[in-house]
This record gives C-alpha cells, sequence and structure tokens, in this order.
C-alpha cells in the first residue's frame, strides 16, 4: 500500500468548546485530530472536533458504497477528549467497525467509562445500542498497536512488524492529572507525534523528548502564554501545575527532540484569535517551524 501521511485538525481547543466571534481564525471543537494513513483512517481524541469528522467519514463511505474502519486513540478521558464520541455518526452505522484504545487499568477500563458517559442519566442513547462494531480496549504503555493487512491488533513487541505497517507506540506521561497517553504514529518512515495535556518540566520533560526524537511533527499542548502561567495576565490566575505547557515548554521538547514541525495545541478557551496568534508569533522566535494548530489545518 502506498500513500502519504497526513494530518488534519478538526478540534484545537482545551477543556471546553468555544464558539463565538473572535474564535474564527483557529477555532472552536476540543481536541481531535485525523491520521491518514494511504486509506487507513486514524483519530486522536474525540472532543467536539471529531463530530463534524464523522459526518464526513460517513458520507465519503456511503458515497464510496465502502464499510467505514477507524481506529480511535484517547489520551485520556477527560470531557474536553471524550465528549464528541457520543455524535460520531460512524459509531451509529451498522456496517462500521471502529477499533477505540485508550488508558486504564484493566482492559475493561476504556469501555466502562464509554458507557459511563452514555448512561440512561446522561444521554439517550448507550454505547451498546449504538450499531458499529465496537472494539474497545484499555493498552498498556509496553503495548504497540498494529494495523496492517491482517488487520488491527495490539502487539507486545516489534518483532515481525513489516514494513506496510501503520505503527502506534505509547509513553505513559505522568505530567497531567490522572496521566495521559502520548502517541507515536509511524507509516513508511514518517512519524507524528500527539503530545496533549502534558506540563513541561525544568530543563524539559526528557523522557517525551527521547519518545518523540526525530518526529516529523510534534504535536504539543501550549496552552498559557507564560504570562498566564505564572499568574501575572490580569484577571487569569497561575496555572502552574494543572497539566498544560506554556508556549516555550513545547518549543524546548521540538527543539531538544529535533522534531521538523512544531504545532501548537490545545489552545486556551480564553484565548482569543489574537492571543492564539501572539502565542504563535512568540513560539516562531523560539523554534522556526512552529505554527498553531488550527481547524483543517
Ligand atoms: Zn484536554
Ligand atoms: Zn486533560
Amino acid at each position: 500500500m502506498s500513500g502519504k501521511l497526513r494530518v488534519k485538525f478538526w478540534g484545537v481547543r482545551g477543556s471546553y468548546p468555544t464558539p463565538g466571534e473572535g474564535m474564527v481564525k483557529y477555532g472552536g471543537n476540543t481536541a481531535s485530530v485525523e491520521i491518514r494513513a494511504g486509506e487507513r483512517t486514524l483519530i486522536l481524541d474525540a472532543g467536539t472536533g471529531i463530530i463534524p469528522l464523522g459526518r464526513g467519514l460517513a458520507q465519503y463511505a456511503s458515497a464510496q458504497k465502502h464499510a467505514l474502519e477507524v481506529v480511535l486513540l484517547f489520551s485520556h478521558l477527560h470531557h474536553d477528549h471524550t465528549q464528541g464520541f457520543p455524535f460520531f455518526v460512524p459509531a451509529y452505522m451498522p456496517n462500521a467497525r471502529l477499533h477505540i484504545f485508550g488508558p486504564g487499568g484493566t482492559p475493561e477500563t476504556l469501555s466502562s467509562v464509554l458507557e459511563h458517559n452514555q448512561s440512561s442519566e446522561t444521554f439517550p442513547v448507550s454505547l451498546r445500542e449504538m450499531a458499529s462494531t465496537k472494539n474497545i480496549q484499555s493498552v498498556r504503555e509496553s503495548q504497540i498497536i498494529v494495523w496492517d493487512e491482517a488487520g488491527v491488533h495490539v502487539a507486545e513487541s516489534t518483532v515481525g512488524i513489516n514494513d506496510e505497517a501503520l505503527v502506534v507506540r505509547i509513553h505513559k506521561s505522568y505530567a497531567h492529572p490522572g496521566g495521559v497517553y502520548i502517541y507515536r504514529i509511524t507509516w513508511h518512515g514518517k512519524s507524528v507525534v500527539y503530545a496533549t495535556d502534558t506540563e513541561g518540566y525544568v530543563g524539559t520533560d526528557r523522557k517525551l523528548v527521547a519518545f518523540a526524537r526525530d518526529a516529523d511533527v510534534l504535536i504539543h499542548d501550549a496552552q498559557y502564554s507564560e504570562e498566564h502561567y505564572r499568574g501575572q495576565l490580569a484577571g487569569f490566575p497561575s496555572t502552574q501545575g494543572y497539566g498544560h505547557s506554556t508556549v516555550t515548554m513545547a518549543c524546548e521538547v521540538a527543539a531538544a527532540s529535533e522534531a521538523g514541525q512544531l504545532i501548537l495545541f490545545h489552545h486556551d478557551p480564553a484565548y482569543s484569535d489574537e492571543m492564539v496568534a501572539r502565542i504563535e508569533a512568540s513560539a516562531k522566535t523560539q523554534f522556526r517551524e512552529a505554527q498553531a494548530a488550527y481547524e483543517a489545518l
């Protein structure tokens, strides 16, 4: 199978969706990123950005008359990364097959959280009532998700994985309340690292730097300006310890890991386009190939 590794952003906000004036350039949907590897579709997180993405996938599959198969990876299970899933149209399609992975103490943790999110008290349709075929599994950091000719499966090592496979490796970070999975997706020698909801350390997060080494694209949390993080922005309390990075922390990881490009992600929901643009400009002075994620990038 040939083709390019493509990344498309559908939701770039952290915490909660922010529609409205002043949020138009970068967009107001919460975290969701589409990765296309040839014909294969992988989705990172199910914030509200997954809703328009799902609609597009459903329309494409109907027009092409082929069954949808999608891998969905959750970085963690906070609301801004799961709240779009109940409205993800492919989950309702009987001929769609979803392989859903994320963190959890036991293999069943992820499915029980998703079931809970759609309990009768909180949502009209249960997870079971969604007609697609769903394989939902919590995975461990040591495991590798592989998508090859044999389909999607979880491997314990890289032995026997061939060059045509789409491969996902996991780094478990503790730099966010409750922990977060950082993913490295590799296809035909190209790599994308998705490091959302993570706070930097003094002297950089060395484990993350090693994990992200030489990535072609590093998507990194950059929720806060330096002033906001330190409590020096009027009306905004300090956010140290919240589990999110400043733009400088993101640039330090990009530089130390020698990433090809840095995409700033998980913008603060209170930040206007103007404020995100300022963060982006500051990033470019620290890491040349930096830009802020926006919907449709
Ligand atoms: Zn988040
Ligand atoms: Zn979070």
